[in-house]
């Protein structure tokens, strides 16, 4: 699988409704993925482990889409058998009266990946120009009038391309996953949810009302991932109708970049290192 498929290369345009969303690449069924995938998550646990160990780098991994595109089950899938001590996950949530009364960022910054973590969000600030721009709710944000103007949603991209970029050169490696599902398999998994008793818990009245606001968040989307793409903090659009192969993609981008992260186990020094000799003798002796 050839990752920078899904990439999107900073200053690009494109159109969603082009971009296949049961595209599989290679793999033609969900046996010969979940192989796949299984490989790659023993190699994410062997990385994990040096991350954690060095506790230079960290990770944020960022997962965005509309409702039943597979959010939960890619990060479950995924990230399953990762040190737990490692990972750090959060989701977003309308905000509270308490985060209404700061910035945007305040709630996010509270939960950025510690370094040799990392740091999942399930939702994040991009919901600051997804469903706060689809339902115009700038007006209950509490920030004074005369700074919410037309340009508002510019300033938003600068805003998070800055801070994306701060957060960049301090360390931490940030990749952004939009989960790019079809109108059709979004209503056959709510119809799904209705009808299996099993996942009745996960329907929500509100998800039908999102569904309405369709092609208004895939536009809020395309300008999103357009504006705010780049080589440091860069999207991927995931076909997201074949479960298995979504996070089979997940995964490879996850391992070729932290592979591509100069993360090795930490060295002790000299001095150290003679010690561990002595303290190796001392136990041998031990009666
Ligand atoms: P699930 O898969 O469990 O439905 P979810 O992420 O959709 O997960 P919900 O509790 O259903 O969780 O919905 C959270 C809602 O909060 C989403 O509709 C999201 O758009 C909204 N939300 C997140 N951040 C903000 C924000 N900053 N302002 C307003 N709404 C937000
Ligand atoms: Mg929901």
């Amino acid at each position: 699988m050839d990752i920078s498929y899904f990439n999107v290369k900073s200053n690009t345009k494109f159109e969603l409704s082009k971009i296949q969303t049961d595209y599989t690449a290679e793999y033609k069924s969900k046996s010969d993925a979940q192989a796949d995938l299984k490989k790659n998550i023993k190699k994410m646990i062997r990385l994990q482990d040096k991350l954690y160990a060095e506790d230079k780098y960290s990770m944020l991994l960022i997962f965005q889409a509309m409702d039943a595109a597979g959010k939960d089950g890619t990060i479950k899938h995924v990230m399953s058998g990762l040190n737990p001590q490692g990972t750090q996950v959060f989701s977003f949530k309308q905000p509270s009266a308490e985060e209404l009364n700061h910035d945007y960022l305040w709630r996010i910054n509270k939960c950025l990946p510690e370094r040799g973590r990392i740091g999942i969000f399930n939702r994040s600030y991009y919901e600051e120009v997804l469903v706060v721009r689809v339902h115009n709710l700038t007006g209950s944000e509490k920030i004074p009038a005369e700074l919410v103007t037309d340009k508002i949603w510019q300033q938003r991209f600068r805003e998070i391309n800055d801070f994306e970029k701060h957060l960049y050169e301090n360390g931490t490696v940030i990749l952004k996953f939009f989960l790019h599902v079809s109108k059709e398999e979004q209503k056959r998994r709510f119809l799904q949810r209705i009808e299996k008793e099993s996942k009745n818990w996960k329907f929500s009245e509100a998800d039908l009302k999102e569904r309405k606001f369709w092609d208004e968040y895939q536009k809020c989307y395309r300008e999103a991932i357009e504006e705010t793409s780049k080589k440091h903090a860069p999207w991927f659009i995931i076909p997201a109708d074949k479960k298995w192969f979504m996070r089979l993609a997940v995964s490879q981008i996850i391992v070729e970049t932290m592979e591509k992260m100069p993360i090795n186990y930490p060295r002790l020094n000299e001095e150290h290192e003679k010690k561990l000799s002595t303290y190796k003798q001392a136990l041998e002796k031990e009666t």
